[in-house]
């Protein structure tokens, strides 16, 4: 048995599937899963992520980490947890970046939101001199002062797709074509969608427009967190401030693919909607920094003199990569203005180094 045939057998016996629930299967199904079955990152992998480009990510996000804690009053204990942290790179260099901040690494509780037991045990390899705790779900973190980092992890969370019909909407699913042996998307029936009340001021018939609920529930649950315990979150991810067009995708071997050809075999990621997450924070009574893009973030947390700094000890194609590696991050042709960066933060707290202030949002 394949995943393909396991989904048609399904569709054929249960009818047509949410590109929620077939991102679900396709990313995290215990046996035929992309993230629970492989490493997926690099050059040799299908993609590669801002950690994986350069260790200067990772220490920059570490400093602005460590800068925050300092500005809350150094508390004691508090968590450090990282969602989706793939091969654990960005927490090695955040690691590695804090170790000289006086107390930082004394206080702080390590704990990683991963779902696939493969990554679990690369993490575990490369984070190996450090106290651990692994969990399923954010909810499972200890209550205390919380100092936590997502990044590319939203992205990879179940989204829907509704397409506008006259004043309801009609859903994108995944069925099956008429010869019923291969997948294909279709919609269902109209519907009112409570969610999408607002979108209905600013979308025409035929618009696409995509949810992603489980990227709303972690934005509730750390923004709760940070308001009852104190702390911060960065999160960082490629998108815009709100959903509008088809943006579900496959990636495999760097290029992309039919997302609904040989699943279980290409990464699926859609683009954040970053409007509903700093809804979130508003709600629960704590603050938001305006989204900011991942270019603009890195350059006022001082890439370009760390970039310098690592230069002087390099030549040749070392140098070269080096190079390339800074304009992949920060241009705006490259990673730099596609990925954008937000924090939450208690109000009253000062809002973490770097981000744009509240309600200035980058395009
Ligand atoms: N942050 C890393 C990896 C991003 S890929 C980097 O920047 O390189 C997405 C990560 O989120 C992977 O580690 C994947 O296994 C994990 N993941 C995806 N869905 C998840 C879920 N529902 N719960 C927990 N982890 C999840």
């Amino acid at each position: 048995m394949s995943l393909q045939a396991e989904l048609i057998a399904r569709i054929q016996a249960h009818g047509p599937i949410s590109i929620a629930d077939y991102m679900q299967e396709c990313l995290l199904h215990p046996k035929y899963g992309y993230y629970a079955t492989r490493d997926p990152f690099g050059q040799q992998g299908d993609f590669i992520t801002a950690p994986e480009i350069s260790q200067m990510f990772g220490e920059l996000l570490g400093l602005c980490l460590a800068q925050a804690w300092l500005d809350r009053g150094a508390p004691s204990t508090f968590t450090l947890a990282e969602l989706g942290p793939g091969r654990g790179t960005l927490m090695a260099d955040i690691l590695r970046a804090t170790r000289s901040v006086p107390g930082f690494h004394a206080a702080m509780d390590l704990h990683l939101i991963e779902a696939s037991p493969t990554l679990r045990d690369m993490q575990s390899k490369t984070l190996g001199d450090y106290q651990i705790t692994w969990h399923d779900n954010l909810s499972e973190l200890p209550e205390a002062p919380l100092f936590l980092v997502a990044n590319e992890f939203l992205d990879a969370l179940p989204i829907r797709q509704f397409i506008r019909d006259s004043n309801g909407w009609r859903e994108r699913r995944v069925g099956l074509t008429d010869t019923q042996n291969a997948l294909s998307f279709g919609v269902g029936d109209i519907t009112e969608v409570a969610a999408l009340a607002h979108r209905l001021a600013d979308t025409n018939d035929g618009d696409l427009v995509e949810i992603n609920a489980p990227a709303r529930a972690a934005s509730a649950e750390i923004s709760r967190r940070i308001h009852t315990n104190g702390g911060l979150a960065l999160l960082i991810d490629y998108g815009g401030w709100q959903s509008k067009g088809d943006t579900f995708q496959a990636l495999a071997d760097h290029a992309y693919a039919d997302p609904l050809i040989t699943p279980g075999d290409a990464d699926l990621t859609a683009h954040v909607e970053f409007e509903p997450l700093v809804r979130e924070a508003l709600n629960a009574g704590i603050e938001a920094s305006g989204m900011t893009e991942q270019g603009v973030f890195l350059e006022r947390l001082g890439i370009t003199g760390r970039a310098q700094a690592l230069a002087q000890n390099m030549d040749g194609i070392t140098l070269d990569n080096h190079i390339a590696a800074h304009r992949r991050l920060t241009h705006p042709e490259e990673m730099g203005r596609l990925f954008k960066t937000i924090a939450l933060f208690a109000r009253g707290t000062p809002p973490p180094p770097g981000f744009n202030p509240p309600g200035v949002n980058s395009l």
